[in-house]
C-alpha cells in the first residue's frame, strides 16, 4: 500500500485530506508544502503530522489521489509554529488549513519556492553611538525582578500610569536579553505605533530591529519572515499578525497596550494576539510581558488569581503630576458644534500661553448624518440600517458600513424642494475642525484621522510637526491618541464620552474608562501639569467619578465587582454565534434551530438570537446569539459541538461565524 500523508489546504473546511505519496517516497515531514489535485484544480497544501478533524478521504473510499509534487526540501513551518496553529484552530474554532496559511507569508501561499525569491539586503541603519539607558528606581526594581526569571514561562503585567516609562523598561529588559543571542517579539495594536516604537528602541540599542504589519509589500513580508526564521533579526515590532512569525531563538514576547481591542482580529480567524502571545510563550517556555496604563479586566483578574505577576509604575518619569480633570455638564453648557463655552475659554488661554491643545472625538467626517428639519428626511443608507456620514471636505454622504458614497447636492436630497432646511446631526472631526477655524482663525490647526493620515509619510509628518511646535491645535480620532508622547500638549479635550456610557455592550464602561485615561495621559507629559476637559451629559456617573477621583486602578477594582455580580467576563466565558443572509428569517431561524437543539445543557446559557446592532448591512441581515458558561472548557466544547452540528446538518446555506471571547458585542 502506498504511503499516505495528511494535508491541509487554504479552504474553509475543518478537516485535513489524505493523499498518497508517489512510488518510492517513504514519508514527508510535516510543515512541507505540496502541490495536490483538488477537485478539478491543483492546489497548494501543507503536510501535517496527524489527521485533523473527521477522517475523510478526498476521494471517498476509492483510490487516494497522489500528490503532484513536493515544493519544499525542508519544512517551512517548524513544530512550534505548527503546534501554535493547531492550538489556535481548536480554540478559535477555525479551520486548521486557514490558520496555517495565515501563518505563511502571502507569496509562499501561492507555492513559490523560497530559494527562488531574491532577498533584499537589510536596509536598516545601525549606528554605533547609542545612549545608555538609565532607569529610575521604580523602573529598576521591576527590571531586576523580571530578569531573575528569564528562562522560563511567566506572564508579567506592567501596569504603569501614562508617561511612567514602560517603553524604556521594555528597552532595558530587551537589551539584557539580546546580549545572549536571542530574539524578541514586540506586539503593538496599531501600525501607526510601529515607527515611533522602532525609533525609541533604536535610540538606545545597537541591534537589528524590523517592523511587521499588513501594509508591507508581499516581498518585504517574506524577507522579514525568512530573516526572522534564520535568526538574522533581533527585534520584531509588529501588529497582531506578527504573533505567528517564526523565530530561531525567541526569548521574550512583549504585548504593549494589551487592553487594546485592535489586538483582536474582528473577522475570519478571530484571534486575540495577546492570548496567542501568552500561549506561544507558554509553549516555548519563555516570559511574556503585558503592558498597559489601563489593563483589561481579563488581565487584572488573571493577576488577582495569581496566574500573572503584576508590577506597577506609579509615577510619571518626568515627575509632572497627572493632569487636572474638569467635567463639563453639556446639559448646562450646551456645546456649539461640539465646543462648550468652557472648553472654548480654556483653548483660548492655552493658545495665549503658546501651549498645544489636543481634542479627541471618536468619529471622522463632519456629522453622523444630515437631516431636513422641514420634511424629516434623514440620510439613511438604502442598503444598511444606518445613517450616512456627511463628509464636508469631499462634499459626500458616505456609509461607513457598506462603503456606499454619493455626492451631496443640497437640492436633490429631500422631498421638500422649497423650504428645505438641511442640518447636520452629531459631530465628527471635520465639524470640530471647522468650528475651531471659526473661533481661532490664527491658530494652526491639524485634523488627524484616517481621511487625512493616509500613509506612513503623513503620519511621520504629523508627529514631526507636532513635536517641533508647528501645530497649535490637534483634533482627531484614536489615531491621535494611541501611544503618542507629545511633549508640549498641555490641554486635552474629550468632546463626548456619552456613547460609551450609554453603550449596550457590557464592556462599554471599561472601554470608556480606558479611553479617558489614555487620552488624558497625552496631557502634560514632560514639563507642566496638564489639564483635561471632558464633556458629557452624564457628569455624575458613579464609576466615572471614581475613575477621575481615584484613578483606573480603583475604578477597575469597583467595576470588576459589578461584573462579578452579573457573572459577566472575566467571571464567565462567552462566544458569539453570528449569522447573516439576504433573508431576515433565515438567519434568525438558523440560530433558533441551534438554540433549540443545544439549550438543554445546564453548563451553558444562550442569550438571543437578536438582530445584530446594525441589523442590515449592504442588504444583508445579521443576527447574533451569545453563548456563555462559567467554565471555559464547557464553552469551547459547546462551540465545537455547534460547529459540527452546523456542518453535519448542512445548515451552511447561510453565512455564519463563531467568535470566541468576542470583544465587540454591539
Ligand atoms: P508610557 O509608555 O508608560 O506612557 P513612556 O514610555 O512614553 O511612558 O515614557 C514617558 C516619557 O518618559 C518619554 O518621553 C520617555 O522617553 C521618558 N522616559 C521614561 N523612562 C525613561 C528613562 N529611563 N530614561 C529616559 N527617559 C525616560
Ligand atoms: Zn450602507
Amino acid at each position: 500500500m502506498a504511503n499516505i500523508v495528511n494535508v491541509v489546504l487554504d479552504i474553509p473546511i475543518y478537516h485535513s485530506f489524505d493523499y498518497s505519496l508517489p512510488k518510492g517516497m517513504q514519508k514527508l515531514q510535516s510543515g512541507v508544502r505540496v502541490e495536490v489535485p483538488f477537485g478539478k484544480r491543483k492546489s497548494i497544501g501543507l503536510v501535517i503530522s496527524k489527521k485533523n478533524g473527521a477522517s475523510l478521504n478526498n476521494n471517498d473510499k476509492f483510490s487516494l489521489k497522489e500528490i503532484i509534487s513536493v515544493i519544499d526540501k525542508e519544512p517551512i513551518l517548524d513544530k512550534s509554529i505548527m503546534n501554535l496553529c493547531e492550538w489556535s484552530a481548536d480554540y478559535y474554532q477555525y479551520p486548521l488549513g486557514q490558520v496555517i496559511f495565515t501563518a505563511i507569508p502571502p507569496i509562499l501561499r501561492k507555492g513559490r519556492l523560497i530559494q527562488s525569491i531574491k532577498e533584499k539586503k537589510n536596509d536598516c541603519i545601525i549606528s554605533n553611538i547609542k545612549k545608555p539607558i538609565k532607569l529610575n528606581d521604580e523602573q529598576n526594581a521591576i527590571f531586576s525582578q523580571i530578569i531573575k526569571n528569564l528562562n522560563k514561562f511567566k506572564s508579567y503585567v506592567i501596569e504603569g500610569i501614562t508617561g511612567s516609562g514602560k517603553t524604556e523598561l521594555y528597552i532595558k529588559i530587551s537589551e539584557y536579553i539580546l546580549s545572549q543571542n536571542s530574539q524578541i517579539l514586540i506586539i503593538v495594536p496599531e501600525i501607526n505605533l510601529t515607527p515611533q516604537t522602532v525609533q525609541r528602541f533604536q535610540k538606545y540599542l545597537n541591534y537589528n530591529i524590523e517592523t511587521y504589519h499588513s501594509s508591507l509589500t508581499e516581498s518585504k513580508k517574506l524577507g522579514i519572515w525568512s530573516r526572522c526564521k534564520k535568526g538574522e533579526i533581533d527585534i520584531v515590532i509588529g501588529t497582531r499578525s506578527s504573533s505567528f512569525l517564526p523565530f530561531k531563538n525567541l526569548s521574550l514576547i512583549i504585548v504593549d497596550e494589551e487592553h487594546d481591542s485592535s489586538l483582536k482580529q474582528q473577522e475570519k480567524f478571530r484571534y486575540h494576539a495577546r492570548d496567542i502571545a501568552i500561549v506561544r510563550a507558554m509553549k516555548s517556555n519563555i516570559p511574556v510581558i503585558l503592558g498597559s496604563a489601563t489593563p483589561s479586566f481579563e488581565t487584572l483578574q488573571n493577576c488577582h488569581n495569581n496566574k500573572f505577576i503584576k508590577y506597577e509604575l506609579t509615577k510619571r518619569y518626568h515627575k509632572t503630576a497627572l493632569p487636572k480633570i474638569m467635567i463639563i455638564d453639556t446639559n448646562i453648557d450646551e456645546p456649539i458644534d461640539g465646543i462648550s463655552s468652557e472648553l472654548e475659554k480654556n483653548i483660548k488661554s492655552e493658545l495665549k500661553d503658546k501651549k498645544q491643545i489636543l481634542l479627541y472625538i471618536g468619529r471622522r467626517g463632519f456629522s453622523h448624518a444630515l437631516m431636513c428639519k422641514n420634511c424629516d428626511w434623514i440620510s439613511k443608507c438604502h442598503k444598511c440600517d444606518s445613517y450616512m456620514t456627511y463628509h464636508d471636505v469631499s462634499k459626500t454622504l458616505w456609509c461607513h458600513y457598506c462603503g456606499y458614497r454619493k455626492k451631496f447636492s443640497q437640492k436633490k436630497l429631500c422631498d421638500c424642494q422649497e423650504n428645505c432646511n438641511i442640518v447636520p446631526v452629531g459631530y465628527g472631526t471635520e465639524r470640530i475642525e471647522r468650528r475651531l477655524n471659526d473661533l481661532f482663525p490664527d491658530a494652526r490647526i491639524m485634523r488627524v484621522d484616517s481621511d487625512t493620515i493616509t500613509n506612513n509619510k503623513k503620519l511621520i509628518e504629523f508627529v514631526d510637526k507636532t513635536n517641533t511646535g508647528k501645530i497649535d491645535i490637534l483634533v482627531g480620532t484614536q489615531m491621535l491618541v494611541k501611544g503618542h508622547d507629545f511633549p508640549n500638549v498641555s490641554l486635552v479635550g474629550i468632546i463626548d464620552i456619552d456613547s460609551g456610557l450609554f453603550s449596550l455592550d457590557f464592556r462599554g464602561l471599561e472601554k470608556t474608562a480606558q479611553l479617558i485615561t489614555q487620552v488624558s495621559g497625552r496631557s502634560g507629559r514632560h514639563n507642566v501639569q496638564g489639564k483635561v476637559i471632558i464633556q458629557t451629559r452624564k457628569p455624575n456617573h458613579h464609576l466615572i467619578l471614581e475613575l477621575l477621583k481615584n484613578g483606573y486602578k480603583n475604578f477597575s477594582a469597583k467595576a470588576l465587582v459589578e461584573r462579578k455580580e452579573a457573572s459577566l467576563p472575566p467571571f464567565s466565558y462567552i462566544a458569539l454565534l453570528r449569522s447573516s443572509s439576504y433573508k431576515k428569517n433565515d438567519c434568525q431561524n438558523f440560530l433558533e434551530n441551534i438554540k433549540n437543539y443545544f439549550q438543554n445543557d445546564s453548563n451553558v446559557n444562550f442569550f438571543g438570537p437578536a438582530p445584530a446592532p446594525i441589523a442590515k448591512k449592504n442588504n444583508k441581515y445579521s443576527y447574533q446569539m451569545m453563548i456563555s458558561s462559567l467554565n471555559r472548557k464547557f464553552l469551547l466544547l459547546k462551540s465545537y459541538q455547534i460547529r459540527e452540528y452546523i456542518l453535519k446538518r448542512k445548515l451552511n446555506n447561510i453565512k455564519w461565524s463563531i467568535d470566541i471571547d468576542p470583544i465587540d458585542l454591539y
